[in-house]
């Protein structure tokens, strides 16, 4: 795993598994983590990193409810969980899903020092909303990102002018359309990521290093590109440059299938 310190304020850990990433994110004496790294040792890694850091932690947060987002509660047993309403109301639909998808990834990769993960009592915040950190009138600001899954929050954080956008603009992954997401609706969603994009320093993906400004808006345009591709052509569509390892195809059949009336 890697740390990053993108801002004073803001530390980017980097997992070994899927570049999975976790944003801390402090205002005075009060900070929340954003999503989590997947394996035991970065999990465990996490607090004491922050600790050295001076970083606070008074809650978590998840950008949606795709298990490798989820694994906060390991790090932070104690801490509560917020996400976006959409998130919510998907947990609650879905009661033991990211448990059993976790223990499938932990059978297929050989991990026996897993922690239980707990997912109760999580906390609905409204989208778009606002939620107050710190003193000094400090808020995020929750911006719906739905498409990628049926659910999904985006976090844009003034003070330090960094968006934390969950599964989109990802250097290393092209827009992988869940069952229960849609290329439009994530067509929809990159139209409302572009003007943060524009406000943002830095953007942190879901997957991959976190990005410059004109960075992201280059992959926003590909990611574009590719999923007008995927609704009219289908599988004959190209893949973004830089991203058409054999696993980046393997998600494009995904998008296909995804697309085809069954
Ligand atoms: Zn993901």
């Amino acid at each position: 795993m890697r740390a990053l310190s993108v801002h004073a304020d803001l530390i980017v850990f980097i997992s070994r598994f899927w570049q999975t990433t976790c944003t801390a994110v402090r205002s005075g004496d009060e900070g929340f983590v954003i999503d989590s790294p997947v394996y035991p040792d970065e999990l465990s890694a996490v607090p004491d990193v922050l600790e050295q850091a001076g970083f606070p932690v008074s809650g978590l947060l998840a950008t949606h409810a795709d298990w490798d987002h989820l694994l906060g509660r390991i790090a932070f047993p104690e801490a509560s969980l917020g996400c976006g309403d959409s998130t919510a109301r998907r947990l609650a639909a879905e009661p033991g899903d990211a448990q059993r998808k976790l223990r499938d990834f932990d059978e297929e990769h050989y991990v026996d020092d897993r922690r239980p993960l707990t997912l109760g009592g999580v906390q609905s915040l409204p989208v778009p909303g606002r939620l107050a950190l710190g003193a000094g009138n400090r808020e995020l600001e929750l911006h719906p990102a739905d498409g990628h899954t049926a659910d999904g929050t985006a976090f844009y954080v003034p003070w330090v002018d960094v968006l934390i956008c969950g599964d989109y603009l990802s250097p290393v992954e092209i827009p992988w359309i869940s069952p229960d997401g849609s290329a439009e609706t994530y067509l929809a969603t990159l139209a409302r990521l572009r003007a943060l994009v524009d406000r943002a320093e830095t953007i942190v993906p879901g997957h991959g290093r976190p990005l410059n400004r004109s960075e992201a808006a280059a992959l926003l345009e590909e990611d574009v590109a590719y999923l007008n591709a995927l609704i009219d052509q289908g599988e004959a569509a190209t893949l973004p440059p830089g991203r058409r390892t054999g696993a980046q195809r393997r998600i494009h059949e995904q998008n296909v299938a995804t697309r085809r009336p069954s």
